[in-house]
């Protein structure tokens, strides 16, 4: 059995960050990971002969500063989402355009609108991103979930159906299925509302060239050596002086591991002995939410040329929250990626990739007109039925589970440590987060090595 100062378990950009530090450190270390590849959540891929195509995560935006300083260092160029042009709402089965971040509607929909993304701006404001459970009033907020939040002050139908389009973009879950308490953290750790729904100025901002998943490429470099793929972890064994770590073809010894994958799958593994029950219970109770990311390719972006920005909000009759412009200007093709997601997402997955096409060629001419119906190719991914993710964009808190499980998602538990965007306390649920995590947990391990 080869032994090592520490085991990563996951290759994303959690399990990278935490092993660049190692590195760095001088550390020995493995990093185990169950897929072909690095990234996780984030997956750049080719269609078309070249064109890139971004799976899974994608954008990041100001105040995302790691983020921004790793692509300085590794020189690799940025550029701006597509932002031009009017946006479509599709309310009610009207179609409407408008410019800016809030739909256009009656005004006193409008009005609730604002006055609950104010409300739920001051309510975030108060968390202590280290403590929710802390606050005043975690009890309350924490037993209520965003949709009973969303029926308590909004007031009409349209403000209603735009808060949860928006929202469960946002959050990749239905409202009535998470906590406001955790809701208020997620908004905090983000900053606020604007900049979590925004393009410009907001996490939707910039992208990547060459892909997201070049960046992680660009981290792991120096240490490729160190990292096995194709390796899930199955069974860790705490003993009093390390651990031995088992996957299907190897066993590896270290004094540390920095487990580094969503709760749900953290569940998944066998510990022994036992991890303590309230971890144990945890893992139970953070659900991935559901995305499906389905992309259309034209030869040019011919919305653009009728001054659509690309941007369409819409209500439960669509199968997609929200659609964007996702092409880049290193490529001549036009690009449009629909977001289904929580309920819409599983019944979408209810057709066939052919049937998803159509539909989607479907409702792009409906807002778009015909030339939609000239689809070069269309791709999907359900991120729910990735065996090692198990669903996006992260794992989020149900009522109740703040308030109870308190500081356990990122309290160790002997020599291991809990790294992964769930663990974030900033950016939560993001790459940047991720990142943020697995360098907080390596640094948990060097400082307790002196
Ligand atoms: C469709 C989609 C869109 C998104 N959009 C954005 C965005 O635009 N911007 C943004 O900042 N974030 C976005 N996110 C979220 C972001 O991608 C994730 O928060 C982040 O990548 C999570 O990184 P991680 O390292 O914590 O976890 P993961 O990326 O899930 O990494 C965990 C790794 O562990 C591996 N693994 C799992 N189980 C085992 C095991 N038993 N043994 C060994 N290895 C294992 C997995 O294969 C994986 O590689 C998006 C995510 C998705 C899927």
């Amino acid at each position: 059995m080869k032994s090592f100062d520490t085991i990563v378990v996951g290759g994303g950009f959690a399990g990278i960050a935490a092993a660049r530090e190692l590195y760095k450190s001088k550390q020995s270390f493995l990093v185990l990971e169950a897929r072909d590849r690095l990234g996780g959540r984030v997956h750049s891929s080719k269609v078309l002969n070249g064109a890139d195509i971004e799976l899974g995560g994608q954008w990041i935006g100001p105040g995302q500063d790691l983020m921004y300083q790793l692509v300085e260092e590794f020189g690799i160029e940025t550029y701006r989402t597509y932002d031009t042009g009017k946006a479509v709402l599709d309310l009610n089965q009207r179609i409407k355009t408008y410019s800016g971040l809030i739909p256009k509607v009656d005004p006193l929909s409008l009005y609730y609108i604002d006055r609950t993304i104010k409300r739920l701006d001051k309510f975030a404001a108060t968390i202590n991103l280290d403590a929710p459970w802390s606050h005043p009033k975690a009890h309350d907020w924490d037993s209520m979930t965003l949709e009973s939040f969303l029926q308590k002050y909004v007031r009409t139908k349209k403000a209603l159906k735009i808060m949860r389009a928006g929202m469960e973009t946002v959050m990749a879950c239905s409202t009535a299925e998470i906590s406001l308490l955790h809701v208020l953290f997620y908004i905090k750790s983000g900053k606020d509302i604007n900049t979590l729904l925004s393009i410009e100025n907001g996490a939707q901002q910039d992208r990547i060239k060459g892909g997201m998943q070049s960046i992680i490429e660009s981290m792991a470099k120096p240490f490729m050596d160190k990292i096995h793929f194709e390796n899930p972890v199955r069974h860790i064994e705490q003993h009093d002086d390390g651990c031995i770590v088992h996957t299907p073809s190897g066993t590896f010894l270290a004094r540390k591991v920095v487990v580094a994958i969503p709760p749900v799958l953290a569940g998944r593994i066998r510990f022994s002995p036992s991890l303590p029950i309230a971890k144990r219970q945890l893992f139970q109770k953070i659900p991935m939410g559901i995305v499906v990311k389905c992309y259309a390719f034209f030869d040019r972006p011919f919305w653009r040329e009728k001054g659509f920005s690309g941007e369409v909000v819409t209500d439960e009759n669509c199968p997609y929250q929200t659609i964007f412009d996702n092409g880049s200007p290193h490529a001549p093709y036009g690009v449009i990626m629909g977001f289904s997601l929580a309920q819409r997402a599983s019944e979408l997955m209810k057709f066939s990739k052919e049937e998803r096409k159509q539909k989607m060629i479907e409702w792009l001419e409906r807002y778009f007109g015909a030339e939609a119906r000239n689809v070069m190719h269309y791709e999907d991914k359900c991120w729910a039925d990735e065996e090692y993710s198990q669903g996006c964009y992260v794992g989020y808190f149900p009522p109740g589970v703040w308030t109870h499980y308190k500081d356990e998602i990122r309290k160790p538990s002997g020599h291991i440590h809990w790294a992964g965007a769930e663990t974030a306390t900033i950016w939560n649920g993001y790459i940047e987060g991720a990142v943020r995590s697995g360098i907080r947990a390596a640094q948990e391990i060097l400082s307790t090595d002196g």
